[in-house]
């Protein structure tokens, strides 16, 4: 079973539990290549462990500084830097799989560079399918690539799947279940207040800080309904999201026959990430094991669009496509690093994507060209409306004033 793995973003969340997990199972990969952005002392360390062949970073003088420390220690791990360099490894015939975990778009091109290269992806970056769902499955398609997702709700879709034909009609709906975040319950006029800890104070994952103000926004439920509809081939109102506080329930499948599979587990990423990295064999995660018991109560229900207006934003995009989800994608990454460097408010990152998506006009992407200029243009874009956003009274009114029915409105069709 063994595979040669390069792992980009080895440095972050999901970096950390990939490798935890190939540490409790030396026979199923042999770890080739590492990267980090800017953490080099993590990655220093990651490198002694493991030695790969490969290590890349973002900056020359971070390389130059890795380098030198990793011969120092002995190793001849071959030090590299830039985004050439992680595209260039991604798709090079010393790696069978490679594990796409860099935060945001910056992971796009390397993932695409595996994807065309026919490597096998356990893809964690939702980014480069919400920014290029179609033109990047097509790539996948054509060089005969296999994408194994690590989210746990793709990967208990995934696993529900089993193989089903979807297009086959057996397949009615898939259900993504998400925990709601740290303000489920929170009162809706001290959203403004809440801090970047707080929003990161996931109550169930420890994950990075992007992705945790996603939770808290449910952005990131949007960017994964993105992701399963072109992940599974199947349209958007055919899924649908509950939220699930426990965590336990990670996704279900609804067949024809009212069937409904669910794959449940404690919620630990060591879980989907061992599932792809074995598959279609099983090994050990070193996750607790589930206790329904201890867990006693699992409940659902239907999220409440005046409380997260991400997520019918990223519903009204689904609805229009084409560039839009590139565009969302840009907008919210500028709106979540201008909240957690403390320019806007928690509120205000709704208001920063409304308003991005408002003025940039919907169109067909046909390349990839396209959609780095449509990103790059949604930044810029992003940026100035955060700078304006940035110098607004406290007291202007926020997408989270909209009434409740004028939200569920976006679902039905009409903004
Ligand atoms: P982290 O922020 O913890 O880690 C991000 C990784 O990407 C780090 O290695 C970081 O390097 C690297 N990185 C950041 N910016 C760049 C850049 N511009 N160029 C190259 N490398 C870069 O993120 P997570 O691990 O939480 O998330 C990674 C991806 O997985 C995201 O797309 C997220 O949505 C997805 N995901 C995460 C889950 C989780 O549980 N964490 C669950 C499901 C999906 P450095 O450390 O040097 O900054």
């Amino acid at each position: 079973m063994s595979q040669r793995l390069f792992v980009l973003g080895s440095t972050g969340s999901i970096g950390d539990n990939v490798l935890d997990v190939v540490a409790r199972n030396p026979q199923t990969a042999v770890i080739h290549g590492l990267t980090a952005h800017r953490n080099i002392g993590k990655l220093y360390r990651q490198c002694l462990k493991f030695r790969p062949a490969l290590a890349i970073v973002s900056e020359p003088h971070h390389a130059i500084e890795l380098q030198a420390n990793l011969q120092a220690a002995g190793l001849n791990t071959e030090v590299q830097c830039g985004a050439q360099a992680l595209c260039a490894a991604a798709c090079a015939a010393d790696c069978d799989t490679v594990v796409a975990a860099i935060v945001g778009a910056a992971g796009l091109p390397p993932t695409l560079s595996a994807a065309r290269a026919g490597k096998k992806i356990l893809l964690a970056n939702k980014e480069a399918l919400v920014m290029s769902g179609t033109l990047f499955m097509e790539a996948a398609a054509n060089s005969g690539a296999t994408i194994l997702p690590l989210d746990s709700e793709h990967n208990a879709i995934f696993q529900c799947l089993h193989g089903a034909q979807r297009a086959s009609g057996d397949v009615q709906r898939l259900i993504l279940t998400a925990s709601g975040g740290p303000f489920r319950n929170r009162p809706l006029q001290t959203l403004d207040q809440v801090t970047p800890d707080e929003a990161c104070a996931h109550p169930n994952w420890s994950m990075g800080r992007k992705i945790s103000v996603d939770s808290a926004t449910m952005m990131n439920k949007g960017l994964e309904l993105i992701e399963a509809r072109w992940l599974f081939d199947i349209p958007a109102e055919r899924i649908e999201t509950l939220i699930h506080p426990q965590s336990i329930v990670h996704s279900m499948v609804v067949y024809r026959d009212q069937s409904v599979l669910a794959q449940l587990g404690s919620p630990d990423m060591r879980i989907p990430i061992a599932h792809a990295l074995a598959y279609p064999q099983r090994i050990d995660s070193g996750a607790e094991p589930l206790d329904l018991v201890k867990v006693a109560t699992l409940t659902f229900e239907a999220p409440d669009l005046a409380r997260f207006p991400c997520l019918a934003l990223a519903l009204e995009v689904i609805r229009e496509g084409g560039a839009m989800s590139t565009v969302l994608n840009a907008a919210n990454e500028v709106a979540v690093e201008a909240f957690l460097t403390h320019r806007i408010r928690f509120t205000d990152i709704a208001r920063v994507v409304d308003e991005v998506l408002q003025k940039i006009p919907g169109a067909a992407v046909t390349s990839f060209d396209e959609v780095m200029d449509i990103d790059q243009h949604s930044r810029r874009i992003g940026s100035a409306v955060v700078q304006r956003v940035c110098r607004m009274p406290h007291s202007s009114p926020s997408l989270y004033a909209a009434s409740s029915a004028a939200a569920v409105s976006l679902l039905q069709g009409g903004r």
